[in-house]
């Protein structure tokens, strides 16, 4: 799959937010993901973790779970994943072990973002069956994303002084 361009990469992508405003709606992390196979979206997913209190709910799981399912296949090897933020070791686990193509992420996430942020698990040659990986695709919409949702969890959470909700959190990939 020819996908060279960062407009083609972000028409997918804005698919991907899509999910993550749904998350948002449901008070979950926001962050979403899509599986794109031969130019359509197979596999959609967003953060589940508390609606389904199942720490594996995040968004990248439910989609690859659902393009398998679409496929009949375990083996994604022509799919592109997008997700909005930096998969976490988990996703990134099932990404390689599902043979994806490529993936696509968003923003990064410093703590748990298994693309070099914490870890790189597709630098593990064990690992790796020759992934292709971009990074950064509409990072800036991603963060500001997530920092709002924390900001605004905060101040819901613990009403204070106005300088705690001008520090952000570190972003979290309770998400996925
Ligand atoms: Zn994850």
């Amino acid at each position: 799959m020819e996908m060279t361009t960062d407009g083609g990469h972000e028409t997918w992508m804005e698919q991907a937010f899509r999910e993550a405003e749904k998350a948002l709606a449901k008070g979950e992390v926001p962050v979403g993901a899509v599986v794109v196979y031969e130019g359509r979206v197979i596999g959609r997913g967003h953060n589940l973790v508390e609606t389904l209190q199942d720490p594996t709910a995040h968004a990248e799981m439910l989609a690859l779970t659902a393009a398998a399912n679409a496929l009949a296949s375990w083996r994604l090897n022509d799919a592109v994943l997008y997700v909005t933020l930096e998969p976490c070791p988990m996703c990134m686990g099932a990404v390689l072990l599902a043979r994806v193509a490529r993936l696509v992420y968003g923003a990064r996430d410093a703590r748990y973002g298994a693309c070099g942020s914490i870890v790189d698990l597709a630098a593990c040659k064990e690992l790796n069956t020759g992934i292709d990986i971009v990074g950064g695709v509409m990072a800036a919409r991603s963060s500001s994303l997530l920092r709002d949702f924390f900001a605004a969890r905060r101040t819901r959470a613990a009403p204070g002084p106005e300088s705690d909700v001008q520090h952000p959190a570190p972003e979290r990939c309770e998400s996925g």
